[in-house]
């Protein structure tokens, strides 16, 4: 293997003997990579380095840490196009899908390079004469990161700018099955001026560098964003370490679509929400919950678009839908298809694996009805393009229907009447409700994050990302 893009160590790029191949999901035969494989000892040597670095980095003004960040967020912008295009080789979303990806990861450096300034404390009257009680916010120390796959850049952005932005180090591992656009971002930031030690990446596998960052007692806390099952092995081990957490999971999020909707609107919503990117989104709108009235025109007109797609490799202009991310997770795909069929559901378009003038994982997006909510195709996230329809007589069984699951990321609802989206908007058991659009798509600025087992501790992105990545001091002093 020749040309093994390293793991950025103490400000050294560090390799090492393991490496692992990245390839394109559109195209088997295209190598994005080789990166290295991180082993126990080289975490190890990451987080004494970002230890190290951390006394330093804490101490610096939020003025160069800003300047910094803002720096990396120009670069970034910058190099849109070409990172766009690398998430798109290495992850399989189409190329427009894979710039906009860039380009949110570049604003949100933007963002927390001013965030870093505008960090304030309060001052509150002591029921003491003559204390004065001072509430101020201290950076936690080394942070640990770890990252999915499916939003190679956005995800690690929105960990790394708030953690740097208020004064912690970090060590970081993405996903084993897109290094790719990590290293560049970590390319960018050792560009931007970042002093060494304060940003480390660790490449190779979760049960491997994960676990190893997650064990470590000089760790000071861990943003994880994966799976419900992986989450809640990090959030043990986190706790019995004694770390703070932050765990953002899976969803099965409810697309709540009324009579009275706009039939354009929710067909729009539910074609989107559930399918772009590949459907590949932990916000995906992958339930559809759909009322009597309105049931037979949506589920036609939403699969006479679904039909119209354009399955191919992301990079092919016109392409509306990129591969799925790999074999495992195809496997995943279509065992759940097989699964909603023996369940009694109607597969009304789609869900059949495709041929395309490259060898990759094509799979044609899938559209069940018949479907009712106590069936598994309901019940668990598949995190593919498949989508199922619930159908409903009215708004209160619709507002129960999208309630009744153990997840609560996100909630839709499509719908002309007042009166039911702000119902909705008030009783969704969801940390994200949508009216009138799809499921998935936030702002980078507004806190996001999830309830029940979606999501555990504090919000990420916005303002609210300080809750996690400081920790409140109280002083009192009495001044005589
Ligand atoms: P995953 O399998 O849970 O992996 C997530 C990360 O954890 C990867 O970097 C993985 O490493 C690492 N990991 C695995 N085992 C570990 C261990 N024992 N200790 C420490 N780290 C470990 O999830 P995924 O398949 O990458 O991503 C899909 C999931 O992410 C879906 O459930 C989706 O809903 C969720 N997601 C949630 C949000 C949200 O904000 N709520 C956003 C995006 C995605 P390797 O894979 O490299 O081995």
């Amino acid at each position: 293997m020749a040309d093994i893009h390293a793991n950025l160590i103490g400000g050294e790029w560090t390799t090492s003997t393991n490496a692992s191949r990245n390839i394109n999901p559109s195209d088997l035969s295209d190598v994005v990579g080789d990166y290295a494989q991180a082993d126990d000892a080289q975490t190890e040597a990451a987080i004494d380095a970002a230890a190290a670095a951390f006394p330093g980095w804490a101490a610096a003004s939020p003025q160069r840490r800003g300047d910094i960040l803002d720096a990396a967020g120009s670069a970034i912008l910058a190099r849109k196009d070409e990172l766009g295009r690398l998430l798109s080789r290495e992850e399989g979303k189409t190329l427009a899908e894979g710039i906009g990806e860039a380009t949110r990861a570049g604003q949100i450096f933007k963002y927390f390079a001013g965030e870093a300034l505008r960090l304030s404390g309060e001052r509150l009257n002591s029921t003491r004469p003559g204390v004065d009680v001072e509430i101020t916010r201290e950076p936690l120390g080394v942070v640990g990161l770890i990252t999915p796959w499916n939003f190679p850049i956005a995800i690690p952005a929105w960990k790394i700018a708030p953690a740097l932005a208020y004064g912690n180090t970090v060590v970081m591992k993405p996903a084993d099955a897109v290094p790719g656009s990590s290293w560049a971002l970590a390319e960018i930031l050792v560009q931007a001026g970042l002093p060494a030690g304060v940003f480390n990446l660790v490449m190779g596998r979760g049960s491997v560098v994960g676990e190893a960052i997650v064990a470590s007692p000089k760790v000071a806390a861990i943003s994880f964003t994966g799976s419900v099952s992986t989450g809640r092995r990090i959030g043990a081990r986190a706790f019995e370490t004694g770390k703070k957490f932050q765990l953002e999971m899976g969803g099965k999020n409810p697309l709540v679509v009324l009579d009275d909707a706009d039939l354009g609107t929710a067909v729009g919503a539910a074609l989107n929400g559930a399918f772009f990117s590949t459907g590949q989104r932990c916000t995906a709108s992958s339930r559809l919950v759909v009322a009597d009235g309105i049931h037979d025109r949506f589920v036609a007109a939403l699969a006479e678009k679904m039909r119209a797609l354009k399955i191919d490799h992301a990079l092919k202009p016109g392409t509306d839908i990129g591969p799925v991310v790999s074999s495992d997770q195809l496997e995943q795909d279509l065992r759940y298809i097989a699964i909603a069929r023996e369940e009694g559901g109607r597969l009304v378009t789609g869900g059949e694996r495709l041929s395309r003038e490259t060898e990759g994982y094509y799979l044609a997006p899938a559209l069940f009805t018949e479907t009712d909510n106590a069936m598994r195709i309901n019940r668990e996230e598949v995190f593919g393009p498949v989508a199922s329809v619930v159908r409903v007589r009215d708004y209160e069984e619709a507002l129960a229907v999208a309630n009744d699951t153990e997840f609560g990321l996100s909630a839709g609802i499509c719908t002309t009447s007042l009166k039911h989206a702000t119902h909705f908007k008030r009783h969704a058991q969801a940390g994200m409700v949508m009216v009138n659009l799809p499921t998935a798509g936030v702002d980078p600025h507004a806190p996001f994050g999830g309830r029940k087992g979606s999501s555990y501790g504090a919000r990420e992105q916005g303002s609210y990302a300080r809750e996690f990545y400081t920790t409140v001091k109280t002083a009192y002093v009495f001044g005589g």
